[in-house]
């Protein structure tokens, strides 16, 4: 394999991987994932490997217990030690590496001291699911003769401090990346981690959860790829969560517009900024299952279709926040204009807002880190009330039927309508 250039011919122009935590949830899965690469041996590939399972959510918990108090780390770190250990061994690879990957994280729990903020902290250590999936998904790479090269994501994706949620930095992340590549001229695989980044000083940071897709997006739009591949243990993008859904549907095909529209109203189809590097790029996004890996699944590019089924979309942990003025003065551009300097500056995204004269009306998810510090700040100069524990649902292409349908025995607290879409606060 020789042709990893940037101006290659369709043949070895790169694909690029994404591998989220369900495609590679246990040993089984992970050889099932060499075996479809099989299929690809004759072309170059780069592939973007998400933490494994829900390694992610475990050590969101580790955080967690952490701040609570808890300083017995061998013991919070016990359960995500001892899975990947069973699964370096059902693997036959060797579980040295990631033992000494899981002890850069006991080392980093102990030793981060109390100036950084809650964000900076979570990404530190967060960042390591994907630290520990790569070292594995690397080593069976090797282990199945595959001439594949690792890189760290922080090498080459470049982002602001702005933890959590961090912006990447486009120019000096394709720089870097192109770099990288370039001097690996014959290497068929790349392999690495999605989510994760690091600012210019070198802390690392997170693009926000689910966000290997836009790793995988980022790296298709620096390398001119053929197409960006992400496997998931659906078989394409369905209209509404199977889990809670059981006529749910498959969407053959989406404009970029449709599905950047589904991902922002929280469909956990993609990771909302996936699309924009693709679409800048003109390249597919193509979205298929890993279980049956010859279907065909979801393409999404720059056609112009218009979906034919509903697309549903649920999102728990709402909070309705009702801010009005404390002398019962109107709501003004002005009072907005202070309102959502305060929302940015909390870092809150609004999911959906209504104003009348009196009162200006917000859904957001309900994230104490930092509502709490949102309603804290708005009652410096407001009244402000909230309900928490909603529900968002949100209808694209909407049909009355449909609409009886999911607000069924359920209370309305806001509700809005356009063409397109509607949406309800409910509980
Ligand atoms: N592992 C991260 C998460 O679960 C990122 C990803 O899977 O895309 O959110
Ligand atoms: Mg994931």
């Amino acid at each position: 394999m020789n042709c990893v250039t940037f101006a290659p011919s369709k043949k070895c122009k790169m694909k690029i991987f994404k591998f989220g935590g369900a495609s590679i949830k246990n040993a089984d899965a992970i050889n099932h994932v060499m075996h479809i690469l099989q299929q690809f041996s004759d072309e170059p590939l780069f592939l973007v490997v998400s933490a494994i399972d829900k390694t992610t959510n475990a050590l969101e918990l580790v955080v967690q217990q952490f701040l609570s108090g808890n300083r017995n780390i061998q013991s919070i770190l016990q359960p995500i030690t001892t899975f990947h250990q069973q699964i370096a061994d059902q693997l036959s690879i060797s579980f040295q590496p990631v033992q000494s990957i899981l002890d850069d994280l006991a080392t980093q729990l102990e030793n981060t001291s109390s100036t950084i903020g809650y964000d900076e902290f979570y990404d530190q250590i967060v960042s390591y699911g994907e630290c520990l999936s790569l070292e594995i998904i690397d080593q069976c790479l090797q282990a199945n003769h595959f001439d594949s090269t690792k890189i760290d994501a922080r090498k080459w994706v470049k982002t602001d401090n702005y933890f959590r949620f961090a912006g990447v930095d486009l120019a000096t992340s394709e720089f870097q990346l192109r770099q990288i590549v370039s001097q690996h001229p014959t290497t068929q695989i790349f392999v690495t981690q999605g989510f994760i980044g690091s600012t210019i000083d070198h802390r690392t940071t997170t693009l926000g959860r689910e966000g290997s897709d836009y790793t995988a997006a980022l790296a298709g739009s620096f390398l001119q790829a053929h197409s960006v591949t992400v496997w998931k243990d659906v078989p394409g993008i369905l209209n509404a969560d199977p889990k809670f859904f059981s006529d749910a549907v498959k969407m053959p095909q989406l404009s970029y517009n449709e599905a950047i529209e589904l991902a922002y109203y929280g469909a956990k189809v993609i990771h909302p900024k996936t699309i924009k590097p693709l679409e800048n790029a003109n390249i597919p996004l193509y979205v298929r299952s890993f279980v049956n890996a010859t279907e065909e699944g979801t393409i999404i590019d720059n056609n112009k279709k218009y979906p034919k089924t509903p697309s549903l979309i649920i999102h728990d942990h709402q909070l309705l926040i009702t801010i009005s003025v404390k002398d019962m003065s109107f709501i003004t551009e002005e009072l907005m204009h202070h309102i959502f300097g305060v929302l940015a500056q909390c870092r809150v995204k609004v999911n959906m807002m209504q104003n009348s004269a009196l009162s200006l009306s917000l859904c957001v998810d309900a994230d104490p880190t930092r509502t709490n510090r949102l309603i804290e700040q708005l009652s410096e100069y407001y009244f402000v009330r909230f309900n928490a524990d909603l529900q968002l649902i949100t209808i694209r292409h909407y049909t009355t039927q449909t609409i009886n349908k999911l607000l069924k025995n359920k209370e309305i607290l806001l509700e809005q309508r356009n063409r397109i879409m509607a949406q309800f606060v409910t509980r």
